[in-house]
């Protein structure tokens, strides 16, 4: 049994540490800061930190990696196609890994930035998916590197995974996310319902993650763009017809840009 809890960091990040009781192993999904970790296994001795996984090459996500791995010796995980530091075994396209005793599939993911990379594991009765800044809790990453195409395409894979996948992304942008989700769909009732949740959740200052791909197929704006409320609130805000799903993101993603 892994049990998954999260480090918070700066000012809305999350370092998922993944734990194993039984070895008394750990590994952690980019860690942008070594620091939380480091005093995580202060306050466990006996611990090791074995595995560092990392999605993709930003600064909040890869500045604690030399850190921890000097300190603990932990392999590092990234994907092949950016600059990883202190980086192992590089990743791409359909490779697996085992970590923990857990096999993880390797998804690429390219949008937020190009080599972007998600970890899935399958699970009958609980899949998981470390997705960085691709898919958010009723978002999606900015488009640093990638066209509004391949996020369309990185997002509408993710959101074919089993409904219950549960969805571990790197940032509490969930309060935000739902704001602008009302704004494109103001008659979706699953949206308004997350959005009163949420701000429970946030006003008593508790995570609002994972979440769950059943959750993001019915609340997340940027994998409901074929819906026809999406698209007619996309054509008004663009004051033009946007005939193609990827078109109808492409103007949502703007539009959140600014938001
Ligand atoms: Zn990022
Ligand atoms: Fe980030």
């Amino acid at each position: 049994m892994i049990k998954i809890d999260a480090l918070p960091a700066f000012s809305d990040n999350y370092l998922w540490l993944l734990q194993d009781a039984e070895s008394r192993c750990c590994a952690v999904v980019d860690p942008g800061d070594a620091a939380p970790v480091l005093a995580w296994l202060e306050a466990h001795p006996g611990w090791r930190l074995t595995d560092i996984l990392v999605t993709h090459h930003h600064a909040d996500h890869v500045g604690g990696v030399a850190r921890l791995k000097d300190a603990c010796g932990s392999r590092v995980l990234g994907p092949a196609q950016e600059r990883i530091p202190a980086r192992d075994q590089a990743l791409g396209e359909g490779d697996r890994v085992q970590v923990l005793g857990l096999e993880f599939q390797i998804f690429e993911v390219p949008g937020h930035t190009l080599g972007h990379i998600a970890y899935y594991h399958e699970d009958a009765g609980q899949p998981l998916l470390f997705c960085g800044d691709t898919l958010f809790a009723a978002g999606c990453g900015r488009l640093f590197e990638g066209t509004p195409e391949q996020m369309h395409r990185s997002l509408s894979r993710l959101a074919t995974l089993p409904a219950a996948t549960q969805v571990y992304c790197t940032h509490e942008y969930t309060l935000s996310n739902l704001r602008f989700a009302k704004a494109v769909e103001p008659a979706n009732p699953n949206t308004a319902e997350r959005f009163a949740r949420v701000s429970r959740l946030r006003e008593r200052g508790d995570i609002s993650l994972p979440s769950t791909i059943a959750l993001e197929l019915a609340t997340n704006p940027f994998l409901r763009v074929t819906e026809t409320s999406v698209k007619q609130m996309a054509d008004e805000r663009a004051g033009r017809e946007n005939p193609t799903p990827v078109e109808v993101f492409a103007t949502l993603r703007a539009w959140k840009d600014q938001f």
